[in-house]
């Protein structure tokens, strides 16, 4: 029989009503014939309130404490929507991360799958049940529970989907698909029906909330393909597979944002071999994903080196750069916290020149002043004042037109 896996959203799952009425959705396509596995996330905004329970109790807390804790929000979720399929006749069981064999490495939170032992899940479904697995969350080798990061019920579902060879991974969620901008930020945002890995990607990457960024690099590792759409209407969604629509006519594929970017500069670092990695190492064994970096040009033998984190991982980074800075004999650093960034992003802008000064014009004329820049070879990222993206946002849906059908 053909296995499917599908992810539950919070919001989908938000109370009993709505739990049981995933239950019946649930029930129906195991009627059509499909083994099912089912990821659920926490009810709801039930890990931002365990998160800031956890705080009341203290500003910091412990972080392998603060993985069991944020892990019971989904344990919640699958064992209701598992007595909610029972009670409609349908044979279902609900299983931990660590029952279901996902084994992460040894970081309690944003930690990576690094293998899942599928056995539990197989004889569950060869006892043809539906088994629901909580998002989130795996253990380490000592069976410590640990978490995959905020969002990470999706790479939790993918991570499933490739693993067990599924048909494909649908992510059931409260908008109707993969925008070309965040619609409600721009109104005349459409769905995109088709999209590539790559430039999935890219979006979720830069801003694009509906997916988590490594769930889009599983399923493209792993040639999975994703649907996303909505759990609360009948809609055809958004599909995610290798070369969507390539050739179009649209170049820019959507824009997406975040508002969530701090930014740190090292000043006067000494200009020669090692200082680079003298910074990110000690950055990377701390688990802080660092994004844009620029260096400057030195003029003095010396030069400013500027990278940007989430606003989370700010103290972090603060931490470690003031242990770096006396050690490679730089002059100091300065951050700021205040800043958002804007991306355009779509496959077909590698062939076509043009697409950047548009981009800068648009923004000029909106009198937004650009702070850093960076590119792949299919998107263009600028980094402006948190308070101009939005109207950066508009701006740039509307310079490329993407309120028109393709
Ligand atoms: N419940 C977790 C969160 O809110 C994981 C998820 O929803 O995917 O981030
Ligand atoms: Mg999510």
């Amino acid at each position: 029989m053909a296995l499917l896996v599908q992810k539950y959203g919070g919001t989908s799952l938000a109370g009993a009503r709505r739990i049981k009425r995933i239950a019946r959705k649930i029930s129906g396509k195991r009627a059509e014939g499909y083994d099912l596995v089912v990821v659920a996330s926490a009810m709801g905004h039930t890990t931002d309130r365990l998160i800031h329970l956890a705080r009341s109790i203290t500003p910091n807390p412990d972080e392998r404490e603060l993985a069991s804790l944020l892990s019971t929000g989904e344990i919640v979720s699958c064992s209701l929507l598992a007595m909610a399929l029972k009670a409609l006749g349908v044979p279902a069981v609900s299983l931990t991360g660590g029952q279901a064999g996902i084994r992460t490495e040894h970081f309690y939170t944003g930690a990576r799958i690094r293998e899942i032992n599928p056995s539990r899940i197989l004889r569950e479904l060869s006892e043809g049940k539906v088994v629901i697995v909580a998002g989130f969350q795996g253990v380490t080798e000592d069976m410590d529970v640990t978490t995959l990061g905020r969002g990470g019920s999706d790479v939790t579902a993918v991570a499933l989907a490739a693993r067990l060879k599924a048909e494909r991974c649908e992510i059931y969620t409260d908008v109707e698909g993969v925008y070309t901008a965040d619609p409600r930020i721009v109104p005349e945002a459409r769905r995109i029906p088709e999209i590539s890995y790559e430039e999935m990607l890219e979006l979720a990457v830069q801003g694009a909330k509906v997916m988590h960024p490594r769930a889009v690099e599983l399923g493209w590792i792993y040639n999975i393909p994703i649907v996303v759409a909505s759990s609360f209407v009948e809609a055809p969604g958004t599909l995610i597979r290798g070369e969507a629509g390539m050739e179009l006519v649209k170049k820019v594929r959507g824009i997406a944002h975040d508002l969530d970017v701090a930014k740190v500069t090292v000043l006067g670092v000494p200009d020669r071999p090692g200082i680079a990695a003298a910074i990110f190492e000690p950055l990377a064994e701390a688990n802080i994903n660092v994004d844009t970096i620029v260096q400057n040009v030195s003029i003095d033998g010396t030069t400013d080196l500027t990278f940007t984190v989430s606003r989370d991982d700010l103290r972090k980074a603060l931490g470690v750069i003031e242990e770096v800075v006396p050690k490679i004999g730089a002059r100091g650093h300065i951050h700021r916290s205040d800043l958002g960034k804007v991306s355009i992003v779509g496959a077909g802008m590698q062939s076509a020149p043009g697409y950047a000064a548009t981009m800068f014009r648009t923004l000029a004329e909106e009198g937004i002043n650009i702070e850093l820049i960076t590119t792949s070879e299919i998107r263009i990222t600028c980094i402006v004042h948190e308070s101009q993206v939005e109207r950066a946002v508009r701006a740039l849906h509307r310079a490329f037109a993407l309120e028109r059908e393709e």
